[in-house]
């Protein structure tokens, strides 16, 4: 189905990322809102989701986490870049239009959680902020969480100018392959974090795909502002645990 590139259907969990085929998937970005709300109806549907129970935030590129436990009706997006459930039917939504879409998910707690980590989200360490709560709030352990990397912007397309670099550079002074003056690696700083806070190499699984490269896929704000187009549109990361 080309609505909807599947990450991974287990038994026990459902994630998701949508293509450009799936249409926009940001209300900040549509004039019709009811569009995009249509949108995740069919996805909705789809895959035997309940829309009311879809966690839909307010992202501000901040490190800020919701908890979405049983009481979870769509209300008020909560201002956060992140959320975590253990609540089998909530959905996790994040917007994505090159920021990385990282899925969290722990079989051992039956808790998952999902990011949205742009470059200011991946300086500020925002996964490892996640890891951080799912161990507040679920009990889980780095070593048994397993890491899906969605589609992205890959280092090649994700150009930086000096004050960006000198901000990675600074921060991550070991993470030399991942950040070199004028390009960024997002997912591999992003990895390489999970990496040294103890999630196992084998436990990652790094989709590879660019958001920017694969036009025919994607939509992207890289590429739009390279065009002097912005606002074309963006994909959804969706992360569900099974009922
Ligand atoms: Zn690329």
């Amino acid at each position: 189905m080309r609505q909807v590139c599947i990450n991974q259907e287990k038994n026990d969990i459902i994630q998701l990322f949508t293509t450009r085929y799936t249409g926009n998937m940001s209300h900040t970005r549509e004039e019709n809102k009811q569009n995009v709300d249509k949108r995740f109806e069919m996805i909705a549907n789809t895959f035997n989701m309940s829309v009311d129970r879809m966690v839909l935030l307010n992202q501000t590129h901040g490190t800020d986490i919701f908890v979405a436990d049983e009481s979870y009706i769509r209300g008020e997006k909560p201002v956060c870049d992140a959320s975590v459930t253990n609540v089998p039917g909530i959905c996790l939504v994040t917007i994505h239009a090159d920021c990385v879409p990282v899925y969290f998910h722990d079989k051992k707690t039956k808790s998952i959680g999902l990011a949205h980590s742009g470059w200011k989200g991946t300086l500020d360490g925002i996964s490892i902020h996640v890891l951080d709560k799912m161990n507040e709030v679920y009990g889980t352990k780095a070593e048994d969480v397993e890491i899906v990397i969605g589609p992205c912007i890959c280092k090649s397309c994700f150009e930086v100018k000096n004050d960006v670099y000198s901000l990675f550079a600074g921060k991550y002074p070991d993470y030399a392959d991942c950040i070199t003056e004028g390009n960024i690696d997002l997912k591999g700083v992003i990895i390489r974090g999970l990496l040294d806070k103890g999630v196992r190499e084998e436990n990652i699984i790094d989709m590879d795909i660019c958001t920017c490269h694969n036009e025919d896929l994607f939509f992207s704000h890289r590429r739009g502002t390279k065009r002097n187009k912005s606002g074309e549109g963006a994909m959804a990361a969706l992360a569900c645990l099974k009922g």
